[in-house]
């Protein structure tokens, strides 16, 4: 649910996600998770990544019924005392394995492993690591963490355990453990996890049609004249542009469907504006008013994210708040 639900809305998608079922949400930090609450039942579990975050908010995790995880042996410390000292005592705790980002390095689990009073107190409820190469199939160093994992594991008391992304679910059952934790699956991303992919399209994205100009001599189009285009070309002007999080760089490499035809973005994006060139569509089918698709099921946000050079992740989290929201999923 981090970054508001890819950016798609966390109060929506969470409250959806706990009608089907779900009844653990992962958000990167405290503020987040704060805002999730509202939206989900008591029972609900959230659990927040970024953990103590070197504060001393260990009394929010537990007036907002958040569980942290532990990144470090310094929020160890302070959430054993904050559990020996009447607090809440269920936490997860990560392990780096080899992202080199956020958890216990091996070394640091060695020195937990061997005094054991440091965990005192605190419930581990999980414990969770992170894969660098999940969408890279057969790349070894998938293997690697996951032995890195058992291993580490191995050494601390028993508890469950939550391996996998969206990717590393795809990677095989040895990587699922007691849970996982999709992100990007759940909205329909499904690049590159190099085994048959069932995700479906979940969300759409349009863009209305402002104005429809016939060019009438070989001229450029937008700023810096970097498109030309042949006189008699139709070309339609949207009300969405890079401030929209429609990417700067779909400039004369992006595509979008008018009336179910194929339309190339012509010239670069404006702020608040892009331009298509129409001239394959045919007059009557479309007009002012109507909408050219940005993301669809003929263009999926995986489509969207090659044009742009970057990953899915960056198409949804970059969506603007002009959009309008419309959720077309029961009881939401
Ligand atoms: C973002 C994140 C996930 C989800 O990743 P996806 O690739 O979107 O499935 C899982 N675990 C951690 C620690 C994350 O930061």
């Amino acid at each position: 649910m981090k970054a508001d639900g890819y950016g798609l809305g966390a109060a929506k998608v969470a409250s959806a996600l706990s009608g089907a079922g779900c009844r653990h949400f992962f958000v990167a930090t405290i503020d987040e998770g704060i805002a999730l609450r509202k939206s989900l039942p008591g029972d609900a579990v959230i659990v927040v990544f970024d953990g103590l975050m070197a504060a001393d908010t260990a009394a929010e995790f537990d007036a907002h019924s958040l569980t942290p995880v532990l990144n470090s042996p310094g929020e160890i410390k302070s959430w054993s005392h904050h559990a020996t000292n009447g607090g809440n005592r269920s936490a997860f705790l990560a392990l780096d394995t080899g992202m080199n980002r956020l958890g216990l390095s091996p070394a640091e689990v060695e020195v937990i492993a061997e005094k054991p009073e440091f965990l005192d107190g605190i419930e581990i409820a999980c414990v969770m690591s992170h894969l660098a190469c999940a969408d890279e199939a057969t790349h070894p160093q998938n293997s690697q963490q996951r032995q890195l994992f058992d291993a580490l594991r191995a050494k601390l008391p028993a508890a469950e355990a939550s391996f996998a992304n969206s990717a590393g679910i795809f990677l095989g059952p040895e990587y699922h453990y007691d849970l996982a934790r999709p992100g990007a699956a759940l909205y329909g991303v499904s690049r590159g996890c190099g085994a048959p992919e069932p995700m479906q399209q979940v969300i759409g994205l349009k863009a209305k049609i402002l104005q429809i100009r016939i060019v009438d001599t070989e001229s450029t189009v937008g700023y810096g004249a970097t498109r030309s285009v042949p006189a008699n070309s139709r070309l339609a002007t949207v009300a969405a542009g890079y401030a929209d999080g429609y990417l700067p760089s779909l400039s004369n490499r992006g595509f979008g469907f008018a009336a179910g035809v194929k339309v190339p973005v012509a010239g670069r994006l404006s702020m608040d504006l892009t331009v298509f060139d129409i001239s394959n569509v045919p007059p009557n089918a479309i007009a002012p008013g109507d909408h050219i698709d940005l993301i669809c099921d003929r263009q999926t946000v995986d489509d969207v994210a090659d044009a742009a050079r970057t990953v899915g992740y960056e198409i949804l989290t970059s969506i603007g708040s002009r959009f309008t929201k419309h959720y077309t999923g029961t009881g939401t």
